[in-house]
């Protein structure tokens, strides 16, 4: 019973065969997964994967590379849909050359309005930002009380992740936790509370070892719940069982399916 949190099915990487992906997925135990809209011209199609594929849920939001694109009326009617299990992913990204930081920063907000007023938890993407993204979570929970999230594809260090979880937040933890130079990663997963953690594939990116630079799909992270679970000392089903759980919640979905 594994729980994908984080996935891009709408892109070109998948045209070809998405069908065999989630059978894959399903075969290795892969229940569920949150498939988030690459772009907001990939919106409809995004929504078509998650109506079209029992199990797939949608996310839908602008990424810090489209904050200059950042317009209510275009997510909203998309949020409002049954499939719509998230906002996002939205946040800041200080690592790639993209917009300035005042203009990211409008756009998370816009997005962590939006998924207040509607009660669905955020996707939140973070490179290299990783006090101004202290400081707005830090806001937006005060703000709006109640608000839920994910830091997905966790690089911080272990004191942002307690930062996060005291504000309601849960961390994710992508292939990349696999990799010979992620030591220090692999000591924050230690150290958190084991139901604040989930796993994503970020596919078609990151993915884990001994796959490491071809295209990612949603049944690996089998693969890095195993990995987690022999860090843990337990069987992966128990660590894959409880990331379910925690996921599930997240996303308002059924604990068990
Ligand atoms: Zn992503």
């Amino acid at each position: 019973m594994f729980f994908d949190s984080h996935c891009h099915l709408d892109m070109d990487h998948f045209a070809a065969d998405l069908d065999a992906v989630v059978a894959r997925a399903r075969e290795a135990g892969v229940s569920r997964m949150v498939s988030v809209a690459s772009e907001v011209a990939r919106f409809d199609a995004a929504l078509d994967i998650a109506r079209r594929f029992e199990g797939v849920s949608a996310a839908f939001g602008f990424s810090p590379f489209e904050a200059a694109a950042a317009d209510p009326a275009l997510l909203a009617p998309f949020l409002d849909r049954p499939e719509a299990v998230a906002v996002g992913e939205c946040g800041l990204d200080y690592y790639h050359d993209i917009h300035p930081p005042e203009l990211q920063k409008e756009a998370f907000r816009l997005q962590l309005r939006m998924a207040a007023e509607r009660g669905l938890p955020v996707i939140v993407h973070c490179r290299d930002a990783w006090g101004d993204m202290r400081f707005e979570i830090d806001a937006a929970a005060r703000r709006f009380p109640g608000l839920r999230g994910v830091l997905h594809c966790f690089t911080g260090t272990l004191s942002d992740a307690r930062f996060f979880l005291d504000r309601g937040f849960l961390v994710s933890f992508a292939g990349n936790l696999t990799y010979r130079r992620s030591d220090e990663l692999r000591r924050v997963l230690l150290a958190l509370p084991r139901d604040s953690v989930l796993f994503e594939t970020d596919s078609p990116y990151l993915a884990p070892e001994p796959l490491r630079g071809r295209r990612n799909e949603p049944a690996n992270v089998a693969r890095t719940v195993a990995f987690a679970a022999s860090l843990f000392g337990e069987d992966a089903a128990v660590t894959g069982k409880r990331a379910f759980r925690a996921a599930s919640r997240l996303f308002g979905l059924e604990e068990v399916p």
